[in-house]
């Protein structure tokens, strides 16, 4: 990739522009990207980078790949939008290679993860009135402290982060807040109107935070004892993130629901699902749901190669390889300006002895790897899937001198 860089003086000012005409709504770091291959990033001076963050998971087959592509141009020549309001030649089989894939009964096709959420959210309320038999609006979900599962008015009333929700309300009602890890508080919480648990299996946005090892059995034992649907938020954690399909798998535990997005686009535009058990999903008639864009031909082709690569296991293998190494790697630098590391698989939160996870990553970036701090001083790290051994070795010794 040989980019001809324009002289300085004739590129236009593409953080300026942003500053004035876009709402300020993020923080970026100051690197201007123009194109990427793989695990690498070009910014438009033709500097190249390191990508560590990969998207925040949804780059998990990395930038461009090559599958990926092929599929997106050769839909893209073919058919790209009917609407649900016709069937079209991609959406009946992403669905059954999606199901097959994740050992489920039914899909339901979105966009964004939020939207997936909302989604799960509002099945779980339907089947809680349709099928447990609840008292009408009264369904109540619960979630955990420190959850991160979108954006959206009713998915902010249920977050504990000050920043996401002050501002936004009046809040959407029907949720309960009980800390994560703790079983004995999820238990308590727990009555006849519970339609649902909602989870991150492992939180990513809070700063990759795995829980204690006997946790989502835990859960999954209270929601049997219950009858109450487990829905496990998948969106940054599965699809090969953490050495396996679900972060979940790790624990032997099945959701009845997965909320999927992120990588389920392979880093081309936006696919998210729900897919569980038929019983729950079914419960969703003609009228009561739906999204112009969601389940599009574009989407379910790319879907479907993203399937593709996973079934093979090349990914979920490498995330368990190299995520090994990157954790291996990390770990010696405890005591060096590192106080603790987290995460698993290609995926790790990094506490930073004495300083922000903001200058880190600013540093970082002046030596060419890209990553970013979740809060404070915790730096994420979730390299593309397809990065290798010695680009571990270079993010992590360069990691090593930033905090030296
Ligand atoms: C990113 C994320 C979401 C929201 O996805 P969007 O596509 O940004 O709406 C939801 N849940 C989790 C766990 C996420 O990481």
């Amino acid at each position: 990739m040989t980019a001809t860089v324009p002289p300085a003086t004739t590129l236009p000012d593409h953080i300026a522009l942003a500053e004035q005409w876009s709402t300020h709504n993020y923080h970026p770091l100051p690197v201007v990207v123009a194109e990427a291959q793989g695990a690498w990033v070009t910014d438009v001076r033709g500097r190249r980078y390191l990508d560590f963050l990969a998207g925040y998971s949804a780059l998990n087959f990395g930038h461009r790949h090559p599958a990926l592509v092929a599929a997106a141009v050769d839909q893209l020549g073919k058919l790209t939008l009917t609407s649900r309001a016709f069937h079209h030649d991609q959406f009946g089989l992403f669905c059954r290679e999606l199901a097959e894939l994740t050992g489920t009964d039914l899909v339901l096709t979105m966009n964004t993860g939020a939207e997936a959420v909302e989604s799960a959210i509002k099945v779980a309320r339907k089947w809680a009135y349709e099928v447990k038999g609840v008292p009408a609006d009264t369904a109540e979900v619960i979630v955990v402290g420190g959850n991160f599962h979108g954006r959206t008015t009713t998915i902010v009333s249920f977050s504990t982060d000050p920043t996401a929700r002050d501002g936004f309300g009046p809040f959407t009602p029907g949720f309960r807040v009980v800390p994560y890890g703790d079983t004995a508080a999820l238990q308590a919480a727990i009555t006849d109107r519970t339609a649902a648990v909602l989870v991150e299996p492992i939180q990513g946005e809070a700063g990759v935070v795995v829980p204690p090892p006997d946790y989502l059995p835990a859960v999954r034992r209270l929601c049997d004892a219950n009858d109450v649907l487990l829905i496990a938020d998948e969106i940054q954690s599965g699809l090969a993130r953490t050495g396996t399909l679900f972060a979940l798998d790790h624990e032997g535990v099945r959701a009845d629901l997965y909320t999927l997005g992120k990588a389920l686009g392979g880093g081309i535009l936006p696919v998210s699902a729900v897919v569980g058990r038929r019983d729950v999903l079914g419960v969703l008639r003609p009228g009561e749901h739906g999204s112009t864009f969601g389940g599009n031909p574009l989407a379910c082709a790319v879907g479907r190669a993203v399937v593709r690569l996973l079934a093979t296991g090349e990914f979920q293998e490498r995330s368990t390889t190299l995520g090994a190494h990157l954790h291996g790697r990390l770990g010696d630098l405890v005591g060096h300006g590192v106080t603790r590391v987290h995460g698993r698989g290609l995926w790790a939160g990094v506490e930073l002895t004495d300083r922000t996870g903001r200058a880190a990553s600013e540093a970082l970036m002046a030596r060419g790897v890209l990553c970013k701090e979740t809060h404070g001083t915790t730096l994420r790290m979730a390299p593309p899937l397809v990065v290798t051994e010695a680009e571990i070795d270079h993010g992590i010794d360069t990691l090593a001198q930033v905090i030296a």
